[in-house]
């Protein structure tokens, strides 16, 4: 068998500017990859490289040539495992860049099986969930507009970011004007240990499923003084990147997040998955500034997971890609109606 590869840089407005504790955002890039059999079926993933985890777009196109050479070099895109160990032997980090590779694969095999990921896995669409919905940081008033939009666009689960001198004003005006809505915060590292119990002591009244990363990931000790003390259940993001680190975070939160550019491929997950599990977790798919060519991958996971954050398409002014329909939030896969992850470009 032989394959051929290939990929591309696109840059991605985004609808509004989107800020979080560390920065605000613009524009997002992210660089897709097809990878081609010999009777011309095209598998596609991407990667949406994250500084904050060390990569850019420039260090995605630096690696995926070696990458891809691995995927030439074995030429059968069904030797998944064989791919993904021979990949993490040239390439260590570099986890978006062996995202895109890995989400390019899995998408051939099932359109060359007919069938989409989730029946590869042998997963129930039925047992599917919403994806929530990220309120970006703002002055109050803007964000109490954002999360009205967000209600009247059928979200039932929003998300707020936190992290500024005002936030429980941000959460009492949200939860004012979204009351029956589930509320995730995150405070992405914001906060001190003794500010984040203080904050939280505060934040409870207003009914939240979950606090997310409330102090440093460098800060493991603190994660745990912030967990034993918290009266609202405490998710780990920043501090959760690949399943080595589910054993470390499994006595300091109660909901572990991962992301697929975060771990490195579709496989990993899975194993993180059933590692958090095992460790009494819950489990949460989020993402980053994202292209449908990368969420629809990961809304396949949807049946195994307990939260899915995997709203990044959503934030962008124009996607080049469709995925799986999310109607008022709810990730249809059973509405799929072709084979692989349901990315295609436009
Ligand atoms: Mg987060």
């Amino acid at each position: 068998m032989s394959l051929e590869t290939t990929f591309k840089r696109r840059s991605l407005p985004l609808d509004r500017p989107f800020t979080i504790s560390r920065g605000t955002t613009t524009e997002t890039e992210i660089v897709t990859v097809e990878i081609v059999d010999e009777d011309g079926t095209v598998g596609l993933g991407a990667a949406a490289p994250a500084s904050h985890y060390g990569e850019t777009a420039a260090t995605v196109e630096a690696v995926l040539p070696d990458l891809l050479e691995v995927v030439e070099d074995v030429g059968d895109p069904h030797q998944l495992a064989r791919i993904e160990r021979r990949m993490r032997e040239r390439v260590n980090r570099n986890p978006s860049a062996r995202t895109a590779v890995s989400t390019a694969l899995h998408d051939l095999v099932t359109k060359r099986l007919e069938i989409p990921l989730y029946r590869y896995w042998g997963l129930d669409p039925a047992e599917t969930l919403e994806t929530s919905f990220t309120i970006g940081l703002d002055d109050t008033e803007t964000m109490r507009e954002k999360t009205e939009a967000a209600v009247d666009a059928g979200y039932g689960t929003l998300k707020v970011k936190l992290g500024t001198d005002r936030d429980v004003e941000i959460v009492r005006a949200i939860r004012e004007t979204a009351p029956d809505a589930r509320l995730f915060v995150d405070a992405n590292e914001a906060w001190t240990p003794r500010e984040a119990v203080e904050t939280i002591d505060r934040l409870a009244e207003f009914d939240l499923a979950f606090v997310e990363q409330p102090v440093p990931a460098e800060n493991p000790d603190g994660l745990r003084f912030v967990y034993e003390r918290s009266p609202v259940p405490i998710a780990a993001d920043e501090s959760c990147v690949t399943v080595a680190d589910i054993p470390r975070i499994a006595d300091r939160c109660d909901v572990a997040n991962l992301k697929l550019m975060k771990c490195g491929g579709l496989r990993e997950a899975r194993r993180m998955i059933h590692a958090a599990r095992a460790h009494g977790l819950e489990v949460m798919l989020g993402c980053m500034l994202e292209s449908n060519a990368s969420i629809a991958p990961a809304c396949h996971l949807a049946p195994t997971l307990d939260y899915a954050d995997l709203d990044g398409a959503l934030l962008l002014a124009d996607d080049p890609a469709e995925g799986v329909g999310t109607p008022d939030g709810r990730i249809d896969l059973d509405a799929l109606d072709r084979p692989g992850t349901g990315a295609v470009l436009e």
